[in-house]
């Protein structure tokens, strides 16, 4: 299936590995241009590179910054001509006992996981009405659905955007001009993110990695983590043009872990 999304400009945010990554992969695979960024410079060159071996004809351009802050929102929006696409992502919050956490740890929190997908949507959402296309996918996470006890900055955060977004997609000036905004809630993934998570579980447990991360996929139904190939894929299809009619949704993708009908 053609995704008929080709010449597209997308900002895939936190994208030099993982997740972002995937998406990023995806839709320039579909002739997308891309904006990808990250703070380390050394990981988002290599994966430029990459991405242009992919598909010689895109633009990928690369802009080293911290999303969260607001000096690399802008700079990472200053690199396109314009925004049609718009893919949500940043680091998420620690683990940890909310006693211990002090109002600055929710800032932080909030302020990432939250308020820069939030001002990033103001950035480019009128410009994509005017065009009457625009995609944008919020990278969140099952914990959204299906609270993760030691993860309660990101069940909190995560679902202050969710339902600021639920509301925003809704919008007839917003829908009606063929702009549409998802989330797109990852179960575990295979990424550098859950390797470093459980790297440090097999440590505390004095285990190995392989023992641990066995033990962990066997609680997925699927008896496996997702690969960011597969979450970029699903991206792309909510970006592509077949994919107008689906807005204010929760993609979950987690191998059948949450036990609900729906
Ligand atoms: P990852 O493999 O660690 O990759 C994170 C990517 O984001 C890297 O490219 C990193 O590069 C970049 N990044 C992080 N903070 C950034 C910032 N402030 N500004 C710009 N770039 C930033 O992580 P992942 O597994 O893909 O996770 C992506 C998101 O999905 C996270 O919010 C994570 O919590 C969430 N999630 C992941 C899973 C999973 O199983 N993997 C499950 C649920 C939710 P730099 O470090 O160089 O900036």
């Amino acid at each position: 299936m053609k995704l008929g999304i080709e010449g597209k400009w997308a900002l895939v945010c936190a994208a030099s590995k993982g997740l972002g990554k995937g998406c990023a992969k995806a839709l320039v695979m579909e002739g997308v241009n891309v904006v990808i960024t990250a703070r380390g410079d050394e990981a988002l060159q290599a994966t430029a590179t990459e991405l242009r071996a992919l598909n010689p004809n895109v633009q990928v351009v690369t802009v080293t910054g911290d999303i969260t802050l607001p000096e690399g929102r802008a700079s990472a929006l200053a690199a396109a001509p314009h925004i049609d696409i718009l893919v949500n992502n940043a680091g998420g919050p620690p683990p940890g006992d909310f006693r211990n956490w002090s109002r600055d740890d929710w800032i932080k929190a909030v302020d990432a996981n939250m308020l820069t997908p939030i001002d990033l949507i103001k950035s480019v959402i009128d410009g994509m009405c005017e065009r009457s296309f625009g995609r944008i996918v919020n990278i969140t996470s099952a914990a959204v659905k299906a609270p993760i006890d030691t993860l309660g900055l990101s069940n909190g955060a995560r679902s202050g955007l969710t339902g600021f977004v639920a509301g925003l997609a809704r919008q007839p000036q917003v829908a009606g001009k063929n702009v549409t905004i998802n989330g797109l809630l990852p179960g575990p993934f295979d990424t550098e993110r859950l390797q470093t998570m459980i790297a440090a579980w097999a440590k505390r447990d004095g285990k190995t990695y392989e023992e641990l991360a066995a033990v962990r996929a066997k609680t997925v139904p699927a008896r496996r983590f997702g690969n960011a190939d597969e979450f970029g894929a699903t991206c792309a299809f909510l970006c592509s043009v077949h994919a107008g009619y689906i807005t204010g949704q929760n993609v979950l993708m987690d191998g059948g872990s949450f036990p609900g009908t729906f």
